[in-house]
């Protein structure tokens, strides 16, 4: 069995028909260069004739010089009785002057019949021809046969046969896509079985998320002769997405002893899955295998303890060989040795010091108030600096206002001033907002940002409220979590008050507090 597999990454094309997945064509060409330096073998850049987005990108890509991976224009066969040396879907896919060109082609009677309005026979040779002209092109043609296995399921035989004519066409790999992702392992197990798989072109695959399986669908696959898989960062994609590439390409090459051109840059995966959640504005799902922030973190005290012993009794593999790291969670279950290790950071300190019990009870207090660090750990950084000396404050409050006003017609607004000391200096800022959280957080930046320029590249990329005791109706006490950026890293802080801006401004204070004291000089 041949052990390198060829990686095919769509998020610039199935991936962006996920819900909230978005780019501008200056985000796109950023990405496809950040694919290529990981060593993707194929990049789809989308759909040329769909929108003029989708065409630039073709032209601005003509300028890239990329090192690995070949850019992959997406198009679809001839149209029914048509000429494919004419056809407007050729035509598209010769204009965007890639090196491959992916044709989609109907595998599935009942899309031939009731979508292409036309007879299988006529399917299979637009297939034909399709292929045919595109290959006299000189181009690599990837051939994607939508629908596959529902069609194999529906009739074996012209399944068999649509992929008999892509490959005696001149197509280079023939794809089976699942394209509605209801197809199990055993059966993608059973089918491919039954292929007659030495007599045709190489076989790749395209699965969806629908059932939960498509990166186990990849798997057993690769397992049954494909060598190239298809899939996004992140599994976005449309519905409940495409193979997670983020998953999938580390179980190949870490635990099922294949290879593929990215096997050696996996120690950039994790910060690839982030940048590409960042350019996309959504945040990182922090249980996602391999790269998710929670996937090699542990909580309890005496798992903690284990883990800083020896990885390898706790860990299923090295964090690192993906480009993630150990975390350790803190919370009131954590022992000594999890302070410990935070502390390391700062020095050497003994588990029964007097820094690291103090530590512990200020950490055991602020959680009986409502403090949860787990997910606030630059929150927990300013305490450790606070306990042990480090500590510089960037402020200290002398007072803000806050006035919310609206009338009948008018929407509602906020006008906001503070007042502060800083480095000596008594500075005033002010904002109108529409919220008070907001206007108290502009107010703050109008009166920094004169005297501390980074303000200016700090961003606010998540905002949430939970309400701790919801009996106590309005007078609940609420937990703000906030997520910070710079745009290369991002932090977590929290704030506890029964007044939502006040545990706001904590939160928010700790955010700038932690900038300011672990990246300004
Ligand atoms: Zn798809």
């Amino acid at each position: 069995m041949d052990k390198h597999i060829f990686i095919y990454d769509t998020t610039l094309r199935d991936g962006i028909q996920g819900l909230g997945v978005n780019f501008t064509l200056d985000d796109k060409v950023q990405i496809a260069k950040k694919l290529d330096e990981i060593g993707i073998d194929y990049i789809e850049g989308g759909f040329p004739l769909s929108n003029e987005k989708e065409s630039l990108f073709f032209e601005r890509m003509k300028a890239e010089k990329l090192t690995n991976a070949k850019i992959v224009a997406f198009g679809s066969t001839r149209k029914p009785k048509s000429d494919a040396r004419r056809d407007p879907n050729i035509q598209v896919l010769l204009n965007a002057e890639t090196p491959a060109v992916v044709v989609v082609g109907k595998t599935w009677k009942a899309h031939v019949e009731h979508v292409l309005r036309t007879d299988e026979k006529e399917n299979l040779e637009m297939i034909f021809d399709s292929i045919s002209v595109l290959k006299q092109a000189g181009k690599e043609v990837i051939f994607d046969l939508e629908h596959f296995f529902d069609g194999y399921k529906d009739d074996r035989e012209y399944a068999v046969q649509v992929l008999e004519t892509g490959s005696q066409a001149g197509a280079d790999c023939l794809v089976l896509c699942d394209t509605n992702g209801g197809t199990l392992p055993s059966e993608i197990a059973l089918i491919m079985t039954g292929l007659p798989i030495d007599s045709l072109k190489p076989l790749g695959v395209h699965f969806h998320n629908d059932c939960g399986t498509a990166v186990a669908n990849s798997m057993i696959a690769v397992e049954h002769g494909a060598v190239q898989v298809q899939g996004t960062i992140n599994g976005w994609g449309e519905r409940a997405g495409n193979a997670n590439l983020c998953v999938f390409v580390p179980n190949l090459c870490l635990k099922m002893g294949f290879q593929a051109h990215m096997s050696s840059q996996l120690k950039h995966l994790t910060s690839l899955s982030r940048y590409i959640a960042e350019k996309a504005n959504i945040i990182p799902d922090k249980r996602q295998p391999y790269v998710g922030e929670a996937a090699f973190s542990h909580k309890a005290g005496q798992h903690a303890d284990v883990i800083s012993k020896a990885h390898n009794l706790m860990e299923h593999l090295d964090s690192s060989l993906v480009g993630n790291e150990r975390k350790i969670i803190l919370s009131e279950l954590a022992g000594k040795s999890t302070i410990v290790k935070k502390l390391s950071k700062y020095g050497t300190f003994d588990k029964n010091s007097k820094t690291v019990n103090k530590l512990l009870e200020t950490l055991k207090q602020k959680e009986n108030a409502g403090y949860e660090y787990e997910a606030a750990e630059a929150s927990f950084d300013i305490l450790i600096r606070k306990t042990i000396g480090k500590y510089r404050p960037l402020l200290t409050l002398n007072n803000y206002h806050l006035e919310s006003y609206k009338t009948w017609e008018t929407p509602s607004k906020t006008v906001g001033r503070i007042f502060l000391t800083s480095d000596g200096k008594d500075i005033m800022g002010a904002a109108v907002g529409i919220g008070p959280v907001e206007t108290l957080d502009h107010a703050l930046r109008d009166a920094l940002l004169p005297f501390y320029p980074f303000i200016q590249s700090i961003i606010l990329i998540d905002y949430r409220v939970r309400v701790l005791n919801p009996q106590d109706a309005s007078a609940s006490k609420v937990r703000v979590f906030i997520t910070t950026s710079d745009h290369e890293r991002s932090w977590d802080t929290v704030g506890v008050s029964e007044n939502i801006v006040e545990a706001s401004w904590e939160a928010i204070l700790d955010s700038l507090d932690y900038y300011y004291n672990n990246f300004v000089e």
